[in-house]
């Protein structure tokens, strides 16, 4: 992890119609840094995920994604885009494309990338999150936790600065959590900067370098693993963690 932020909030707000969605949220992420953000259902951290690669606009405030704001429209948006994987709770797989085309379908179609590398890539990436072996099937041959896992390929696939990830785990049956949590800590412990949203305090404890606590939009509050689950300060975090541990 380096001290340069890649990713910088300053003063962010989101309304949605009178819902104060995000309240002046101010929070940073360095190079190569996993924060963990947990809260409350309804306490904005989708919103905060998506506003980071401007899936959603934010009402005011600004959003710098390596050194630059985020792009409005055009070009730069599809390019930061590429730059911010994003994967979500459902996998959204395309189902009439095999896993290797779901894989290299960004790289070709968005970046125009040459077929014959992106396929390599593609294959050692799949290999990589443990389905080189699956690759010629269809999305609905595979359990939900191997489809996560291509989906976290097909992220991967565009070589991004950062990932994003929004409950990835959450739809999955228990036995298939394990599995997905692994690539996502060795993709941590390899240096990718990830913003994590998960109910997986075990993946936060021993993966994050930082856990961010939300409640009602805000950013309550943020320390290491260790200190924040020993000893949460506000009362709205301890009563989250009484509730969930
Ligand atoms: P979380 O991910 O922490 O559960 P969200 O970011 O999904 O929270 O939502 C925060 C609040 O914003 C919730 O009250 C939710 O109902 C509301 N919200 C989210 N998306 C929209 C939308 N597109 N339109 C209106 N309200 C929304
Ligand atoms: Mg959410």
């Amino acid at each position: 992890m380096s001290d340069e932020a890649l990713i910088v909030l300053e003063n962010v707000n989101k309304w949605f119609g009178p819902l104060h969605v995000l309240d002046d949220v101010n929070m940073s992420v360095a190079r190569g840094e996993v924060v963990v953000v947990i809260g409350p259902s309804g306490s904005g951290k989708s919103t905060l995920c998506r506003a980071i690669n401007r899936l959603e606009p934010i009402s005011s405030g600004t959003i710098t994604f390596d050194g630059k704001p985020l792009p409005e429209e055009g070009k730069s948006l599809a390019r930061l885009r590429s730059e911010v994987g994003m994967v979500f709770q459902s996998f959204n797989l395309f189902a009439h494309k095999t896993i290797l085309q779901n894989v290299m379908l960004g790289p070709v179609k968005v970046r125009k990338e040459k077929p014959v590398e992106v396929r390599e890539r593609a294959m050692a990436l799949l290999d990589r999150v443990g389905i080189g072996n699956q690759a010629e099937k269809f999305p609905a041959q595979l359990s939900g936790g191997q489809q996560q896992r291509v989906a976290i390929a097909r992220a991967l696939a565009m070589q991004p600065k950062a990932m994003l990830f929004d409950e990835p785990t959450s739809a999955l049956d228990p036995e298939m959590v394990g599995e997905v949590l692994d690539v996502m800590t060795s993709l941590a412990r390899e240096g990718m900067t990830m913003v994590v949203v998960t109910h997986e305090m075990g993946f936060a404890r021993h993966a994050a370098n930082r856990v961010v606590f939300m409640a009602d939009g805000q950013l309550v509050e943020e320390a290491p693993p260790t200190e924040f689950f020993a000893n949460p300060k506000s009362d709205r975090a301890k009563d989250f963690l009484s509730k969930i541990l």
